[in-house]
């Protein structure tokens, strides 16, 4: 009983102390306690790592003053709150945004140059929090950034991965994995919460017995036990005093577990178990829109959300006592993907075997305060868990979802009687030789709300893969479009371009980007046009330095430069990227050239390590890069590069400094985008297909401010049945002479042979990605950004036009369509 001890020792909190000043001069001086007293550094100390961790420290400690006022108000308010469950966090830099969102970026500049240190240098020594794949990760992440500026009652909860996403090098233009330990030097923004440590069961057996009244009771016993350990991470919002937190856990073994093993006289045993234990947050799988079918992937997911429920029970309980009638009313838990649905029946666990209550009872709550976003439409990535493996980790939670499915059939058959094709579709178990479990079935009956990321994709949810689901509960399908957090993918990254909108409009669009929708007009001012452009220019020799450091390739800045970074897939068609920058050698060899707009390609993103096609299409990209870049006769009409290790800070710079967006995907198969609305908000303007996110940003900017090209999502299900890339290759002169430079060996002079697969994907007429479908119509859409470019001022009007019609895509958009329609919270301000 912690509480039992309190009013005989001394507990000092930080409300009883005087509130840290802001100034420079209070900031060098705490600086300097870090750097000296707590670090232990002095004058010979060459690193300026410590630099960095003595500047985080400080500000760390005015975090902490409001995030404990924040926990307060939260307490004195007994407000609903809201749990965004995600096993992934891709938080990128901390630093910045923590002096941007506590007002504080002027302050800590002056001090740092007091220090006699530049800026740059200090952010520079943080590594990238990069706890995540790509877009669904950075979703949420700018998703608790929303929550925090909004002031609702939002916790996140995560995985403290010991690796991150892997670092990607690029040798002789293959991607070569490294392992990313980002807590080699401490975590300096995390603080460790043992006290709320939790303990989660794997393995064992699941026994039932009666009491003497003759109830029913489950135990699940002989389990092999393992501690989650929770470290908290503050969630600052913009200058309004809330700080929210991200609880990351991390796994430990019991004490008990190995007394246990070294009274059976192997002590090396109990140890190498602790291994076990721990290796279950050892490693992000970095597979991204598929699924890795590993057991020690279901140990994570099962890890994250039974820990958290335990966690979240343990604090009503605190409160509430066992008093659970308001529980489904007072918390409700977001599940980001299907990743963390192991919490369905966990909760119900938890509910029944641990707190005593029956089915109905548990179900209610459960199903009163779960909700799930899906983030695909693609087979590869729905979740499915054999019942074998089920069964030996988690023989419990199966009998739950087992109960689950009877019960919820047993309604679908009073629904539609005899339809047996219909229970058997709709089935949280897939019968077969090696059955099932449907994660997304299983979230989906355990929710009260399911939305997709984007309309499009709503709709096709509907529409295709949840039908049966949306004509059962029509009520629990809604759409919320994604969006990314403005502090830092404009205030923090592009400070040249909002000091700009600043001037002109005033700095209120950082916490409410509607307010942005008011530099439309200036487009017209040839004054503010000629800025814009001075700023973009800026931006750009930022990026061309660091392509020429990352991958010694020179761009000049007076060419178009031509974006298309995220993760490499074959849904997200980098090859048709490719296939138009071979198109536009092929014009300058044959001197077709007139009207020429210089443009620079980038490129860059992480493929899966397993995944071959991703693969290779990074080798073709890097081989079609050195051909261009040495080829003379080029001139520096075009050049290619490959970005190496793309991340959040890497897109930090590349965003500002892009004129050309590339959101060019299969129709139907992105379901938003994110990287779109970062472009987009830094006044890219966007070539794109009609697909995801992209089809809200040209209904915001017009279609005079977007170039869109290809087949729609229903056009690319109808040429499906008749699909014949040949034919569409032999009647395309530009596309006949690309293939015929890709079969020559080009691009591969002394490696006979390797983009074979590549070669046969293009002219296989099962292609699902429909590249060579799409090349005439997207060659001819850059003919038209070629034309735009060359006219200065109508390019700068339509980057600013872009940036001003941004407003939808923020974040804090997003999130508060969640609570009016999902979570309910009411905002808590600090203080
Ligand atoms: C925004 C972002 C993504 C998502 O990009 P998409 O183009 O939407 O796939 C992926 N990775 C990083 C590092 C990002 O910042």
């Amino acid at each position: 009983m912690p509480g039992r001890h309190l009013k005989a020792i001394r507990t000092p909190g930080l409300e009883d102390l005087p509130p840290l000043p802001m100034d420079a001069a209070n900031l060098v001086r705490d600086f300097e306690h870090h750097y000296a007293h707590h670090l232990g550094r002095d004058k010979y100390c060459r690193s300026l790592r410590y630099h960095y961790q003595a500047l985080a420290f400080t500000i760390r400690e005015r975090l902490l003053e409001r995030w404990n006022q924040t926990r307060y108000a939260y307490i004195a308010a007994s407000s609903k709150s809201c749990y965004y469950l995600s096993l992934e966090f891709l938080m990128g830099r901390a630093l910045g945004n923590s002096m941007l969102n506590l007002g504080i970026t002027d302050e800590v500049a002056a001090a740092v140059h007091q220090i006699g240190v530049t800026m740059e240098e200090i952010t520079d020594e943080e590594i990238d929090a990069g706890l995540g794949n790509g877009g669904l990760g950075r979703l949420a992440a700018c998703f608790l950034d929303s929550c925090a500026t909004l002031q609702l009652p939002v916790m996140g909860y995560g995985i403290r991965y010991e690796y991150g996403m892997f670092r990607q090098r690029i040798e002789d233009g293959r991607q070569v994995e490294e392992p990313d330990h980002w807590l080699r030097d401490g975590h300096p923004w995390e603080l460790e919460r043992q006290e709320y440590t939790q303990v989660v069961r794997f393995g064992g057996r699941s026994e039932f017995m009666r009491d003497y009244q003759g109830a029913g009771h489950f135990r699940w016993v002989d389990t092999q036990d393992v501690l989650a350990v929770p470290y908290d991470i503050p969630i600052p919002g913009h200058r309004n005093g809330t700080v929210n937190t991200l609880r990351l856990w991390k796994a430990a073994a019991t004490d008990e577990f190995d007394l246990v093993e070294f009274n059976a006289g192997s002590y090396s045993e109990s140890v190498a178990m602790k291994n076990a234990a721990e290796n279950i947050t050892m490693v992000l799988y970095p597979n991204d829109a598929s699924e890795s079918g590993k057991a020690l992937r279901l140990r994570q997911q099962y890890f994250l959300a039974s820990a958290s429920l335990q966690d979240v029970i343990a604090r009503w309980i605190s409160r509430n006592r066992r008093d659970f009638t308001e529980f489904g009313d007072k918390n409700c838990f977001q599940l980001n993907d299907t990743h963390p649905s192991c919490a369905v029946p966990e909760l119900m666990r938890l509910l029944m075997d641990e707190q005593g209550m029956g089915w109905e009872e548990a179900w209610n709550i459960t199903s009163r305060c779960m909700a799930y976003t899906n983030h695909t439409l693609l087979p590869e990535a729905l979740e499915k868990w054999s019942l074998d493996l089920f069964r030996q980790l988690l023989p419990r939670v199966l009998e739950i979802i087992f109960e689950i499915n009877a019960r919820f059939l047993s309604e679908v058959s009073s629904r539609w009687p005899g339809d047996s094709d219909r229970l058997r579709r709709m089935s949280i178990i897939e019968e077969g030789p090696d059955p099932q479990v449907r994660m997304a079935y299983l979230a989906i009956v355990g929710s009260f709300s399911v939305n997709g990321v984007a309309a499009l994709h709503s709709q096709l949810l509907v529409e295709g893969l949840f039908r049966d689901f949306y004509e059962l509960w029509p009520e629990k399908f809604n759409n919320k479009t994604n969006g990314v957090t403005p502090r830092r993918w404009l205030a923090w990254c592009n400070p040249g371009l909002s000091r700009l909108i600043a001037d002109r409009i005033g700095e209120g669009f950082v916490a409410d980007l509607e307010h942005i929708r008011e530099i439309a007009p200036l487009a017209d001012d040839p004054e503010f046009r000629e800025r814009w452009y001075q700023v973009k220019q800026a931006n750009k020799e930022r990026l061309a330095a660091l392509v020429k450091e990352q991958c010694s390739v020179e761009f000049d800045v007076h060419g178009l430069f031509d974006v298309q970074v995220k993760r490499i897939h074959e849904y997200k068609r980098q090859l048709l990227n490719i296939l138009h920058v071979i198109h536009l050698y092929d014009r300058i060899k044959r001197g077709d050239t007139e009207n020429w707009t210089d443009r620079c390609v980038l490129i860059g993103g992480k493929a899966a390590p397993g995944y071959f096609m991703a693969k290779l299409i990074i080798k073709l990209i890097c081989n079609v890069a050195k051909v261009i870049n040495d080829d003379a006769v080029v001139n520096g009409r075009l050049k290619v590069a490959f970005l190496p290790n793309y991340r959040v800070t890497a897109m930090e710079i590349i965003c500002p400094g892009t004129d050309l967006s590339e959101q060019i995907s299969t129709a139907g198969k992105e379901a938003s985008g994110t990287g779109n609305m970062k472009f987009m908000m830094n006044g890219a303007v966007t070539i794109g297909t009609l697909d995801g996110a992209n089809i809200e940003i040209r209904e915001e900017v017009g279609d005079d401010n977007f170039f869109v090209f290809g087949l729609t999502a229903p056009e690319v299900e109808e040429m499906r049945r008749s699909y014949d890339p040949a034919s569409i290759v032999a009647n395309d002169p530009d596309l006949s002479r690309v293939m015929q430079l890709l079969s020559s060996g080009h691009f591969n002079m002394f490696e006979t042979g390797i983009f074979a697969p590549i070669i046969a994907s293009i002219m296989n007429p099962r292609d699902l990605w429909m590249v060579a479908a799409d090349f005439r119509s997207f060659v001819n859409a850059q003919r038209r950004v070629s034309e735009a470019y060359l006219d200065r001022e109508r390019w700068t009007r339509m980057s600013i036009v872009n940036t001003a019609h941004s407003g939808k895509f923020s974040t804090d958009r997003t999130i508060s369509e969640y609570n009016r329609d999902i979570w309910h919270l009411k905002p808590v301000p600090a203080s």
